[in-house]
């Protein structure tokens, strides 16, 4: 049996009809860019994500710079990012010119680890980026009590883990301003690229709705050198379509995962994700940790099984970050995870034969 590491006909065939009827209000409004759509979206987003605004942009890595500069960081200020991560995290410090601090992640969550951030703290540092990689929350209460101690600002990256949440209140509403992305593989995906911020303070989100639309309030007046960011019109109307389904999608991935947990418990060099206590997990990624990751995945590649490796090169090791000078060994705990990690299938509508037939490949190596 085949199993694609990736696949949406489960998601979007029940919905095919109301994704349609979507694009069809949409066309027929005439109206294209910020309008009625995305309003509706980002009180409905706001509602899900238990926030009191949304904004939304064009894409997560905008999200997360726009966020960067409502806060009004940059050059000269430090970030504190994982230095396991997906690049956008850092390219949106990057981009807003502040200095990238990255501070190594807890071994078994794959998260940025909180116990290390105090040490990575100067008189220069602003910001704490913690990402929900692969759709566990990070360790929020305790980084938010480290921000107050600090007077850090706390942004959090929630690109892979809507839904998630840490002591019962959902990632993207602990931070002072947050992105998330609905890039078409993440939990909640679009048809194309679309991202949001999430925020409880009227003013940032204020200075991100001027700064995603040219600076501007008025049409023709520019009040502020901005950006064009913006989410747009049939992207928010299919977004809508499928925001009330993300909570059963949620639970099915959840399900995969203890399936996938049931059927390779056992396996001796195979290390399966572990949820710290607090957190949940919505699994936008199934990520699993062997030191033959290249063995196994081109003997799961030859049985039809599809996997990916998220991600192969940490970034301070990226020739994009060549200039920050660092090598290998300066980050060994990334290094080790972008080394082991191996993604499998995962998606809503896997059923119980898939989780088996990927087992039974997996047993099958050596
Ligand atoms: C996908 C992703 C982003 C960027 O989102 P885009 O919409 O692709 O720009 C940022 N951070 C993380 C952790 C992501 O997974």
């Amino acid at each position: 049996m085949n199993v694609p590491f990736l696949s949406f006909e489960a998601q979007h065939a029940p919905l095919s009809g109301a994704l349609t009827q979507a694009f069809t209000r949409v066309l027929d409004s005439q109206w294209y860019v910020l309008g009625e759509e995305v309003h509706q979206f980002e009180r409905e987003y706001s509602a899900f994500n238990g926030v009191a605004h949304t904004v939304g942009v064009a894409n997560g890595l905008d999200a997360l710079a726009l966020a960067l500069r409502a806060l009004e960081i940059g050059p000269g200020d430090e970030v504190i990012v994982p230095s396991n991560t997906y690049i956008a995290t850092w390219l949106a410090v990057t981009q807003v010119g502040a200095t990238i601090v990255p501070v190594e992640p807890d071994l078994a969550t794959s998260n940025l680890d909180p116990d290390r951030i105090a040490a990575a703290i100067t008189s220069r540092t602003r910001a704490i980026m913690p990402v929900h990689l692969y759709g566990q929350a990070c360790r929020m209460t305790e980084i938010m009590h480290l921000a107050a101690d600090y007077q850090l600002f706390v942004i959090e990256d929630n690109a892979q883990a809507q839904g998630a949440g840490f002591n019962g209140k959902p990632t993207g509403s602990y931070g002072h301003i947050n992105g998330t992305s609905f890039y078409p593989g993440k939990n909640l995906g679009a048809l194309g690229d679309a991202g949001a911020i999430t925020t409880d303070d009227e003013r940032l989100a204020q200075k991100v709705r001027v700064l995603r639309n040219y600076g501007s309030q008025q049409k023709y007046y520019n009040e502020t050198i901005g950006f064009n960011s913006r989410l747009d019109e049939l992207q928010a109307a299919l977004l809508r379509v499928k925001l009330p389904v993300l909570p059963e999608w949620t639970r099915q991935r959840q399900q995969i995962a203890a399936w996938y947990e049931q059927y390779l418990t056992d396996v001796s060099g195979l290390r399966l994700p572990s949820v710290a206590a607090g957190a949940t997990h919505v699994y936008h990624l199934y990520v699993v940790h062997t030191p033959d990751r290249a063995g196994l995945q081109q003997h799961l590649t030859r049985h039809g099984i599809g996997t990916l490796v998220h991600y192969p090169i940490p970034p301070h090791l990226q020739q994009a970050y060549q200039s920050l000078q660092l090598s290998v060994g300066n980050f060994p705990i990334a290094e080790e995870l972008a080394a082991t990690c191996l993604s499998l299938p995962m998606w809503p509508g896997m059923s119980e034969r898939h989780v088996a037939a990927v087992a039974t490949a997996i047993r099958s190596h050596q």
